[in-house]
């Protein structure tokens, strides 16, 4: 079953939402459409075939469907080499979903029930990073650039400001390289000074691990190796 809305203003995203339970999917499909075109798909399969026959700009998946579950269906959008950006929605407490649907190639999620404020927000954010589908890992954690995030092993979220994620951008495109502050601050923060890049490492790292960035003496910043 599926629920399309045509004949929206032209430039308008394009959102796939893939949710079983009806209730949930009206209100989705409603409120969501103020901002996107939204399709609604009420299981697995059907959402594969959507995502194979048109282009969205997002893709919303519930990790509990009938038959092919969530993480199967992310998992086959990324088999297909579409980047398009998908949000999981994940159960409360379901630490371990969280963890494989973003190994499946989900670029973000959010715990059910959820305020639909902060899906938008989300859901907007994966859209102004469209297809960078990217995601790093630093040690056991994982960084998503996209979803502006960090991800403990565990599976806890840890969000990110803007320059914190260009940050972690910039020493994670090449892991091994030592980089200098002249460097950070050429890349991320033009016209900034030094202490600048030091008070940003020093963020990142209390909101995560200190581990995440590794200092080397008189050189610079790295990627570390956290557990
Ligand atoms: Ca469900």
């Amino acid at each position: 079953m599926s629920n399309s809305r045509d004949g929206q203003p032209v430039g308008r995203a394009r959102l796939l939402y893939v949710e079983d339970e009806p209730d949930i999917a009206e209100i989705a499909v409603e409120v969501l459409s103020d901002d996107f075109v939204v399709d609604h798909a009420a299981d697995g399969e059907a959402g594969l075939r959507m995502v194979l026959a048109r282009r969205y700009d997002v893709i919303v998946v519930d990790r509990r469907l009938p038959g092919m579950s969530g993480i199967e269906l992310i998992r086959a959008i990324r088999t297909a080499r579409l980047a398009t950006p998908v949000l999981m929605l994940t159960a409360l407490g379901a630490v371990d979903d969280r963890v494989s649907g973003l190994d499946a190639g989900a670029d973000d999620y959010l715990v059910k029930p959820f305020d639909f404020a902060e899906l938008r927000a989300r859901l907007r954010a994966l859209i102004r990073g469209r297809g960078v589908g990217d995601r790093r890992e630093i040690g056991d954690w994982l960084f998503t650039p996209v979803a502006q995030a960090l991800y403990s092993p565990a599976g806890e979220r840890i969000p990110l400001t803007s320059a914190e994620t260009e940050l972690l951008e910039l020493l994670t495109s090449s892991p091994e390289h030592v980089f200098s502050r002249e460097e950070i601050l050429d890349s991320v923060f033009p016209g900034g000074a030094a202490a600048t890049v030091d008070a940003y490492v020093h963020y990142v790292r209390r909101k995560s691990t200190p581990e995440i960035i590794d200092t080397v003496r008189a050189r610079g910043y790295r990627t570390g190796t956290p557990r």
